[in-house]
């Protein structure tokens, strides 16, 4: 797709640091390196997001990640762990809508990378969460 920066990576029309490919995706590493290795995985074909994908490349995109992440993990002792993280919208922080897999090393609890889930469990009783069930399971198949 034309003005895509991934796309333009896919066709190396800008370079990047390439860890590995084929015929279904690219991997190379994130420019800011959140941590040492932070690594995107991407599909070659321009997805805006994850809900874009149809069942086939999904699994073939899927399929390829634990390969690159355990490579990630083995090129440096360091590395204790991994967030696997995909932004979808503007709003959960997506800023390239080529679809993308951020493979973000975790080598301690204090490195540069955080998350914050707040727990909200004391908001919802069982009635409030049916509900919410319910719509999903409503559209499922959508
Ligand atoms: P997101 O905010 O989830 O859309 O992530 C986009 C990521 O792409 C950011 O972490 C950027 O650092 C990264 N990025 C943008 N341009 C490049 C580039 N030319 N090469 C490598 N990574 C890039
Ligand atoms: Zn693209």
């Amino acid at each position: 797709m034309k003005d895509c920066i991934f796309c333009k990576i896919v066709a190396n029309e800008i370079p990047s640091y390439t860890v590995y490919e084929d015929d279904i995706v690219k991997a190379f590493l994130d420019i800011s390196q959140g941590t040492p290795g932070h690594t995107l995985v991407i599909p070659k074909k321009h997805i805006p997001d994850i809900f874009e994908y149809d069942e086939e490349l999904a699994s073939q995109v899927f399929a390829r990640i634990p390969k690159i992440a355990r490579a990630v993990k083995a090129s440096n002792p360091d590395i204790k762990g991994m967030n696997i993280l995909n932004n979808n919208g503007q709003v959960a922080y997506q800023s390239v809508f080529h679809s993308h897999f951020h493979l973000i090393p975790r080598y301690s609890s204090n490195d540069d990378f955080k998350m914050i889930f707040k727990d909200n469990s004391n908001k919802y009783d069982s009635d409030a969460l049916k509900k919410i069930q319910d719509s999903i399971v409503a559209h499922m198949g959508d």
